[in-house]
């Protein structure tokens, strides 16, 4: 079956058509689907455009309902969706269906902040003036997003960009359009009215510049590389949009001699292999203070060797493999890179398995210093540089340089410590005794530094990028 994409409420063929490949088994083909162009963009824009004021007009229980099917037919169908998104994306069925839960959620939450209107009534210095502050729709918001969390992400966008009254106009990565697709099918089936979600699956240098540079689209939310990110922000001030990017990560996770051994080696695995290490949190500089150092490393290893790599869909996988052959290339790379700087490289390899697919052990770089390139620059694989230093100061400075700052991590059972950590820790999330990936939905999201720009995402703090505040003046 060809999917199409969904463009003024309806599902429009093309003779372009790509594959979405399983990367556990590259002879399993998940589905067909159509490539959109920029011409698409234009219609979709234009059908946005012509749906958007109604949808803003509607009593907020009317997109209330829709977003709380959405979420209900997620919710039913999280095991088949799981499984799909494993299939695609290559994370494991326990995180696949984890995710699915997530979107889930998150439809349902942003279903309740349709009904929870915030506002202000206040006077004016000027006497009998009434001043009311309130918050409007933007228009069309343009969202393009990557291929590592395939469900979690759109939703995590298009939820709040409809709840406060607004289109979109959806670009998923091309790795993962499986999920985008059901989205859409599932909105589309929740009652949503034609035109205000166009699904525009396609290539970034075509379909995304598109909706970068079209006038008629208010704002763009984008989460991808910082390369991709920064590029788009500057064309997107030329038509004056709205930007909001959520980009990479060099997450630290510090270890103090303090920390109990056991949930800071469980916490560093978590961080820095699950999702094969492929998320924008993972936890890829463990800052170890020395006097706990070779204990840990020890623990470390011992635990790191013995998890799983495999198929995504069996159940006894730990670590699925790499999305794809251009990521697995990098990370081969970044390991020689590894090596040249001086580490020592441990793990790695890269594995065969029953079907042929991108396995790859996770790897530990011994030795590592914090100015090496492999401690300074996104991998996206499963690889930590182990950083070894004196004590708690010279953690947070290594800790916090970098061009990076999306999460932090500290393991310890020094409250003054952990207090100090959350007080200076340049990353927008800091954790304390969790691993540096694994955020809640109902909270704000994002970072500092290269890793974010413009106003977090998710929880009520949605609202600052999806809204524009109107300001009124009554006088009797
Ligand atoms: P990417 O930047 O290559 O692509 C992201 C999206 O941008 C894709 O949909 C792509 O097609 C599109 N795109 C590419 N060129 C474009 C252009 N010129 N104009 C408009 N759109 C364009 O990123 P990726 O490889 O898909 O994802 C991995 C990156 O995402 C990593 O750097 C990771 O850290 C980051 N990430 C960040 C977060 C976060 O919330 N901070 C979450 C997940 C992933």
């Amino acid at each position: 079956m060809m999917h199409a994409n969904l463009i003024g409420g309806e599902w429009v063929e093309s003779p372009d058509v790509m594959l979405n490949v399983n990367p556990s088994n590259t002879d399993d083909v998940v589905g067909e689907y159509a490539r959109a162009d920029a011409n698409a963009v234009d219609t979709a824009v234009a059908a946005a455009q012509a749906a958007q004021p109604a949808w803003a007009e509607a009593s907020p229980q009317v997109r209330h309902d829709v977003l709380d099917a959405a979420g209900t037919a997620i919710m039913a169908r999280k095991e088949e969706l799981g499984r799909l998104l494993s299939r695609e994306e290559g994370k494991t069925l326990a995180e696949g269906i984890g995710e699915t839960v997530r979107a889930a959620q998150v439809f349902r939450f942003f279903a309740g902040e349709c009904l929870r209107q915030r506002g202000e009534k206040i006077d004016s210095v000027r006497p009998g003036v009434e001043v009311e502050i309130t918050r409007e729709a933007l228009g069309v918001i343009g969202i393009i997003t990557p291929w590592n969390f395939p469900i979690a992400i759109p939703a995590w966008k298009i939820a709040p960009a409809l709840c406060y009254g607004n289109a979109v106009i959806f670009k998923p990565a091309e790795l993962v359009p499986g999920c985008a697709w059901e989205l859409a099918r599932i909105l589309d089936e929740a009652g949503l009215p034609k035109g205000l979600l166009n699904l525009v699956i396609g290539p970034g240098s075509s379909v995304g510049a598109r909706i970068v540079e079209h006038p008629g689209i208010h704002a763009v939310s984008f989460t991808g590389s910082v390369t991709t990110g920064q590029a788009l922000a500057v064309k997107c001030a030329e038509t004056q949009k709205k930007v909001q990017l959520e980009m990479g990560g060099k997450n630290p996770m510090v270890i103090l001699d303090d920390a109990d051994l056991d949930t800071a080696v469980s916490v560093s695995v978590n961080g820095a292999f699950f999702s094969t290490g492929q998320r924008c949190t993972a936890s890829s500089r463990l800052i170890v203070t020395e006097k706990i150092h070779d204990a840990f490393v020890e623990k470390l290893l011992a635990a790191t060797n013995s998890l799983r790599v495999g198929d995504a869909l069996d159940p006894e996988t730990q670590i699925g493999p790499v999305v794809d052959k251009n990521q697995l290339n990098q990370n081969v790379s970044y390991l020689e890179l590894a090596r040249e700087e001086g580490c020592e490289v441990v793990g790695g390899e890269l594995l065969e398995r029953e079907h042929p697919g991108h396995y790859q052990a996770p790897a530990v770089f011994l030795g590592a210093s914090n100015d090496m390139r492999v401690s300074r620059e996104e991998i996206f694989g499963p690889f930590a540089s182990i950083i070894k230093v004196r004590d708690f100061d010279e953690a947070l400075r290594v800790a916090n340089d970098t061009d990076f700052g999306l999460s932090a991590g500290i393991c310890t059972n020094s409250l003054k410590a952990a207090s100090i950590f959350r007080r200076k820790s340049q990353a927008g999330m800091v954790m304390v005794n969790l691993p540096t990936a694994g955020v809640d939905y109902h909270v704000p999201f994002g970072g500092r530094k290269h890793s974010s720009y413009g106003p977090r995402e998710q929880g009520s703090y949605a609202a600052e990028f999806y809204t524009v505040v109107k300001t009124a003046y009554i006088a009797p």
